[in-house]
């Protein structure tokens, strides 16, 4: 037990009540404890962990995680419990759904199933909620940032115009979508598509694969166990569920050729730019036939998820262009909270386009618009069917 009880240990309860102004911010004690797990994960050498060593004391654990207790602890006070909660008791409670837990937590209805720590690791949600947090963290040296830096250079060095970064851009992002499992073949491939060396005399695309997917020993034909709706790989033993958001994809056989090595893409790079990227490939496709040129993937490097120039005028802010942003967020009001529209991509009409799982949730549009509370004004809020409907409406009226 570290801690005692409450009623005798004033001196505790004065410093906490000092802790932060923002004591009342429930979804910031959830982002500090994903924050912690995250950390707790990755000193764990990023392994699935069953349980992780939490001991009795605060003492060697993430100053988020401690920092994210030490605000329950206020709650707990606040509320009248008579026993704060152990770091374990902390932890037991992130592998229950958020409205579950013993202190009642100031959050949205549709975040109340949601849960910090499932299948033994932190969830889809919890890295979310961590990368929220974490951007604010100089220290934090986050896998999908690495990537994303490497991303740019792999495709800023293998082009002599601005057109060609982009198109490279959406390359190289593309590949992160329809790879979750890859071969040297591929690897090969990739650096006679894209040779520029860095300074090590290392083709720049070979450090951003190899940074973004860990190898694994196979030559030949090999044969994975994947899911057929979203292709990552299902884990050994238990090949009932991908876990993936929204997917409701089916266990199957695929077949990888490869020289000798196989590589995965790493959990941090499926959960930033996989998965939530089936999303925007899904709605790239659907409106591709119809769009053509007309239509920009990740315009601007990223700026929105997808651009459209109806008029061709290839200049964003003249004519009619359309742009949005796709998100496949866990938590509706950590979305709403954290949304920004990129002020660089001037369209018409701009649209936060969700993934249609996400839209179908119950109340999640009403807690998103909740939480983004008039802050991003001119952004409409649509689900992924509702906006591929409107843009072939609109491209079949000016046709
Ligand atoms: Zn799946």
């Amino acid at each position: 037990m570290l801690v005692g009880d409450v009623a005798t240990d004033a001196s505790r309860s004065a410093r906490l009540t000092q802790v932060s102004p923002d004591l009342s911010d429930d979804y910031m004690t959830v982002q500090l404890l994903a924050a912690g797990l995250a950390r707790i994960q990755m000193e764990q050498h990023g392994a699935l962990w069953s349980t992780p060593s939490l001991g009795a004391k605060s003492v060697g654990l993430p100053p988020a995680w401690n920092a994210g207790v030490n605000r329950l602890w206020w709650r707990a006070l606040e509320s009248g419990l008579a026993q704060l909660p152990t770091h374990m008791d902390v932890f037991a409670w992130c592998t229950r759904p958020l409205g579950q837990w013993p202190l009642a937590l100031g959050i949205s209805e549709s975040d109340r199933g949601l849960l910090l720590v499932e299948d033994s690791r932190p969830s889809a949600f919890a890295d979310e909620a961590a990368r929220l947090a974490m951007a604010k963290d100089p220290e934090a040296e986050l896998v999908e940032n690495r990537s994303f830096e490497l991303l740019m250079s792999t495709a800023d060095r293998n082009a002599d115009h601005e057109a060609q970064v982009q198109e490279n851009y959406v390359e190289l992002r593309g590949f992160l979508i329809d790879k979750a499992v890859a071969s040297d073949l591929d690897l090969a491939a990739l650096i006679r598509r894209f040779p520029a060396k860095n300074s090590h005399g290392q083709p720049w695309v070979k450090e951003w694969f190899l940074h973004a997917y860990q190898h694994r020993a196979a030559s030949g034909t090999t044969t994975l166990d994947v899911c057929d709706g979203c292709d990552n790989p299902l884990p050994a033993g238990r090949q009932a569920r991908c876990g993936t958001p929204g997917c409701a994809g089916h266990p199957a056989r695929q077949a990888v050729e490869s020289m000798s090595e196989l590589y995965v893409q790493r959990m941090a790079i499926r959960r930033f730019f996989h998965d939530p990227g089936l999303a925007e490939r899904r709605l790239f496709e659907a409106v591709r036939p119809t769009l053509a040129e007309r239509m920009y993937p990740w315009w601007g490097m990223d700026a929105v998820d997808l651009a459209i120039d109806f008029d061709s005028t290839g200049r964003m802010g003249e004519g009619e262009w359309w742009a949005a942003d796709v998100k496949d967020h866990a938590s509706a009001a950590l979305l709403g909270r954290n949304f920004r529209w990129d002020p660089r991509a001037n369209a018409r009409r701009r649209f936060l386009v969700l993934a249609q799982h996400r839209f179908e949730t119950r109340d999640y549009i009403a807690d998103l618009k909740h939480a983004m509370d008039g802050r991003v004004r001119g952004v409409e809020v649509v689900g992924e069917e509702d906006f591929i409907a409107a843009v072939l409406r609109r491209a079949s009226e000016r046709d």
